[in-house]
């Protein structure tokens, strides 16, 4: 039961509904690997959005104040707020699960079942251990099972996640899972490639480095169809 309480506090809300209803055995050991979840509170959802912004704004505040900053100057003084509505209802919108998506599924009319790439798909995250900006370009693959999605749909996918802290590990897995889930297939490539700032404005000030992190699930780890993928994405194979 101990088991099932911590993996409930590690899920989002959609899920932890599902798992709500297995027994701990059910549940069984191999699903305690939830380091791909978001660690979100349980009572994450609590609070209004409205009271978040509120909050925020005020701990934003009082933050700047500590630095020294006179907050009544008139350039300032907006600040708090405008910082709180942006955390809230953009930049990491994508925590709360009802922003998530609806993707609905067609039929897979002309009998494709050849690769789809949809590439250079700009995002904007944010490092959790900084709060400061990644941002860079990820490129998606599937291999149709008989749906097909909306191609805006999977920029909507990556936007979703993006817009979380995040570590881009953890973001390639959550949107590789996401893509898996609604075209329900396994066949599913996602490679990203991104600059964190925390990197390149601050601590070591390395203004080339750029983070590559890849997914290949089903067919996409077979030699061939990855390096198909990877020639569509236009990138070096030879790594
Ligand atoms: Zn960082």
């Amino acid at each position: 039961m101990k088991q099932k309480e911590i993996l409930l506090n590690t899920l989002l809300k959609e899920d932890k509904v599902l798992l709500q209803k297995l027994s701990a055995d059910e549940i069984g050991d191999e699903h305690l690997s939830t380091g791909f979840e978001t660690p979100m509170r349980k009572n994450a959802f609590e609070l209004s959005n409205d009271e978040k912004v509120k909050k925020i704004s005020h701990h934003f505040a009082e933050i700047m104040e500590t630095l020294g900053l006179d907050m009544k100057d008139d350039s300032l003084k907006g600040t708090p707020l405008r910082v709180a509505k942006m955390y809230v209802n953009e930049i990491f919108s994508g925590l709360d699960p009802s922003n998530k998506p609806k993707i609905a599924l067609f039929e897979n009319k002309y009998q494709y079942n050849q690769m789809l790439v949809e590439k250079d798909i700009t995002f904007y995250s944010n490092c959790e251990h900084h709060f400061v900006p990644i941002f860079g370009k990820a490129h998606l693959a599937y291999i149709s099972t008989g749906k097909v999605i909306g191609l805006s749909k999977l920029n909507r996918i990556v936007q979703y996640f993006s817009k979380r802290p995040q570590v881009q590990e953890r973001l390639t897995i959550q949107i590789a899972r996401e893509l898996q889930k609604v075209l329900k297939t396994d066949s599913v490539a996602v490679l990203m490639d991104a600059k964190h700032l925390c990197v390149s404005s601050r601590g070591i000030q390395d203004n080339n480095a750029a983070t590559v992190t890849s997914f290949y699930g089903g067919k996409f780890q077979e030699e061939n169809t990855r390096q198909e993928f990877l020639k569509y994405v236009g990138m070096k194979t030879d790594y």
